[in-house]
């Protein structure tokens, strides 16, 4: 059971706010969540989801304009799974919630060989069975608990083993084109979701019940990252930043930036009467 009944201590508060500062600009920067929004918040029994689900249902209290909530989780059915669990704990909150139960465990036990990694097959399923559901209730944004170390590790993902400079948005359309989906923890760090989720007492369930190994580049690049920050804390904050203030003309995708019309857009040379007008300006800039 969650001790969210225990009274908060006051960094705990602290860290609360600074979560909900930082979830209220994302959703405002990206326009995530508008009024009469329906918003299905997807809920594994991780740390993430339920800081989420936690943050999203505090905002909802205080936010200009009115929208609903739907926890929702997947039973997959994998050995050993508490199925108790969530609906007690989301009982209790007293926010809507369904738990949509599909052996989706079966299938690619059957299906993936022995020793490779299940990952792949067992997310596009679970996204399958999220989608056909949010459609089936007439749910207009889907939330999923992706944090800023999750994007930054993607962009290394894509970086090193795909040649691609690319993420994961904060917003995007699915590839169906039939859902929008929200990452409203886009701002924030992995360790402060973690101290929030030991805070509140989050009732987790393990995430390996599958039996799954942990994709090894993906650990890999997550060691990298962890090592980075000790040695340059900030680093993965600056990266992410990065991901914000991109420079197409300074890269050299020719999709996105016009390299071939740069001869056009050149400006006429300067007269020599502006050279010296400009030199004078520079000169009258400096220190007497
Ligand atoms: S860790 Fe297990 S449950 Fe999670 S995506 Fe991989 S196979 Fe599926």
């Amino acid at each position: 059971m969650t001790s969210a009944a225990a009274k908060p201590s006051r960094t705990l508060n602290r860290l609360a706010a600074q979560l909900r500062g930082s979830v209220g600009k994302c959703i405002a920067d990206y326009r995530m969540i508008s009024a009469g929004d329906r918003v299905m918040v997807c809920l594994s029994g991780g740390k993430d989801s339920y800081t989420l689900l936690d943050l999203l249902l505090s905002l909802q209290r205080s936010a200009p304009v009115r929208f609903e909530l739907l926890a929702v989780n997947l039973d997959q059915k994998q050995p050993e799974f508490p199925a108790h669990v969530l609906p007690e704990y989301l009982a209790a909150l007293g926010v809507p919630f369904h738990i949509i139960e599909q052996d989706t465990y079966s299938v690619v036990k059957r299906v993936v060989p022995e020793g490779r990694t299940m990952c792949g097959l067992c997310s596009r399923l679970r996204r399958g069975a999220l989608y056909r559901f949010a459609l089936e209730r007439g749910v207009t944004k889907i939330a999923l608990g992706h944090h800023r170390d999750d994007i930054v590790e993607t962009l290394f993902l894509n970086l090193f083993f795909a040649g691609r400079l690319k993420a994961m948005a904060p917003k995007l359309r699915s590839d169906d084109g039939r859902h929008v989906i929200i990452r409203p923890l886009a701002y924030v760090a992995e360790r402060d979701i973690a101290r929030y989720a030991r805070g509140r007492g989050f009732p987790l369930i393990p995430c390996r019940l599958c039996g799954s190994q942990d994709n090894m580049q993906r650990v890999v690049v997550k060691n990298m990252l962890q090592a980075w920050e000790r040695d340059f804390p900030g680093r993965t904050e600056s990266i992410f930043s990065a991901l914000r203030h991109v420079e197409p003309a300074h890269l050299a995708d020719p999709r996105h930036f016009d390299f071939a019309g740069l001869e056009a857009q050149r400006v006429a040379p300067m007269s020599e009467q502006d050279e010296e007008a400009l030199a004078f300006a520079a000169a009258a800039a400096l220190p007497a």
